[in-house]
C-alpha cells in the first residue's frame, strides 16, 4: 500500500514538473526563398528547440539538392546533363520525379514541371520576360511526356534538347512533410510547418482547431477566409507572390503549359488535403486548370477540397469544405 502511494505521488510530481516546462516553441527562417516557420507543444524546451533546428536543417538540405538557383543543386545538374544521355539521380530525387509526373498524369498536364523551358526566362523581380517568339518556339520543350525515368537504371533523360525542369511547384509542400516526420519522430504530437504558402498541422492546437486563413487575392493583410483545421495541410497558390505587370498584363510564376504563359483565369487557389505535397501539386494544378476543369478535378478525389478566388474575385467552394471546417 506504502509503495502504492509514493509511486502514485511521484507520478504526481512528474506530471505537475512536465505541465510547468511543457510549452509551446517557435521558430523562423528564410530558406528556399520563403519564410519557414515552426511551430510545436513540447515536454522541454530545449528539446523543442533542437526538433526546429533539425526541421530547418531538412529544408536547407532540400533547398541546396533542388534549388535551380544553386549550381551545385542536383536539379541543376539534371538540368545540365539529362538531355545528353539517361543520367543516373538519388532515389529521392527520383522519387520526387515519379510523383510529378504522377501529377501530370492525374491533371492532364496542367501540373508539368518541364514549365521551367520557358519558366526560367523570367525573372520576376527584375521584370524580365522571354519575348512572344521565344516563348512560341520552346513551347514544345514544354511537355511532361519529354521526361524519361527508368526505374531499373535509376536514371532521367529529357527527350529533347533545351527541357528544363523546375520543382517549384512540389518542392516545398514535400520539404514540409518531411520536416514533420521528423517532428513525429521526436514524439511530437501538436505542430504547424509552414513555408510560404505551404503548410502542415499536426494534430490540433490543444483542444481546438487551428485557424489558418486564406489571403484575400487583392488586400494585402486580409483574410478572404479563415479555415478551422486539424491534421491536415493547406497550399495556397496565387498570383500576387512573384509578379510584375506590363501593359495592363500580369507576369506571375504559375505558368500554362499549354500557352508557356502565366495561367490567367484566377487570382489564388487554396487546397486542404493529407499531406502538403499533395496540396502543393494540387494548388498549383487547379490555378492552370481554372475554375471548371479544377472544381470537376477536386470533387472527383475524395481526400481533398478547395476554395477557389476566381478573377474577379469571387469565391467558389469544392462540395465538401463545409463539413471538413465544423
Ligand atoms: P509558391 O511557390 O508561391 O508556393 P505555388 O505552389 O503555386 O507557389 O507554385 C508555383 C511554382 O510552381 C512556380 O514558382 C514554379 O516554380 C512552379 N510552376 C509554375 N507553373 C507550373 C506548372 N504548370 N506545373 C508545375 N509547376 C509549376
Ligand atoms: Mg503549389
Amino acid at each position: 500500500m506504502r509503495t502504492v502511494y509514493r509511486l502514485l505521488l511521484l507520478l504526481t510530481a512528474l506530471a505537475c514538473f512536465q505541465s510547468v516546462h511543457a510549452a509551446w516553441v517557435s521558430g523562423e527562417e528564410a530558406i528556399m526563398g520563403t519564410r519557414i516557420s515552426v511551430q510545436l507543444w513540447h515536454q522541454d524546451k530545449d528539446q523543442g528547440k533542437a526538433a526546429i533546428e533539425a526541421v530547418m536543417e531538412e529544408f536547407r538540405r532540400l533547398d541546396r539538392k533542388l534549388s535551380p538557383y544553386i549550381d551545385s543543386s542536383e536539379l541543376s545538374l539534371v538540368n545540365r546533363m539529362a538531355s545528353l544521355e539517361p543520367l543516373v539521380i538519388s532515389e529521392e530525387f527520383f522519387r520526387l520525379l515519379e510523383t510529378s509526373l504522377e501529377y501530370s498524369a492525374l491533371t492532364e498536364g496542367a501540373f508539368d514541371i518541364t514549365f521551367a523551358s520557358i519558366g526560367h526566362r523570367y525573372d520576376y523581380r527584375k521584370g524580365i520576360k522571354p519575348t512572344e517568339s521565344l516563348i512560341d518556339r520552346s513551347l514544345p520543350l514544354i511537355n511532361h511526356r519529354n521526361i524519361r525515368l527508368d526505374a531499373d537504371r535509376g536514371t532521367v533523360f529529357f527527350e529533347k534538347q533545351g527541357v528544363r525542369i523546375d520543382l517549384g511547384g512540389i518542392a516545398k509542400g514535400y520539404a514540409v512533410d518531411r520536416g514533420m516526420q521528423l517532428l513525429q519522430r521526436r514524439g511530437v504530437q501538436h505542430a504547424l510547418i509552414s513555408a510560404g504558402g505551404d503548410s502542415r498541422l499536426l494534430g490540433d492546437h490543444r483542444g481546438r482547431p487551428w485557424h489558418i486563413g486564406v489571403q484575400a487575392p487583392r488586400d494585402k493583410g486580409n483574410m478572404a477566409a479563415v479555415l478551422p483545421i486539424a491534421d491536415s495541410a493547406i497550399s495556397t497558390s496565387g498570383d500576387y507572390e512573384r509578379f510584375f505587370e506590363r501593359d495592363g498584363i500580369r507576369y506571375h510564376h504559375i505558368i500554362s503549359p499549354d500557352t508557356g504563359r502565366s495561367a490567367d483565369n484566377l487570382q489564388s487557389v487554396t487546397i486542404i488535403g493529407p499531406n502538403a505535397t499533395r496540396t502543393d501539386a494540387l494548388s498549383t494544378s487547379v490555378f492552370v486548370l481554372g475554375t471548371e476543369k479544377g472544381m470537376a478535378l477536386i470533387n472527383r478525389l475524395h481526400d481533398v477540397e478547395t476554395i477557389i478566388i476566381d478573377k474577379h474575385g469571387k469565391m467558389i467552394t469544392s462540395d465538401g469544405l463545409a463539413d471538413l471546417t465544423q
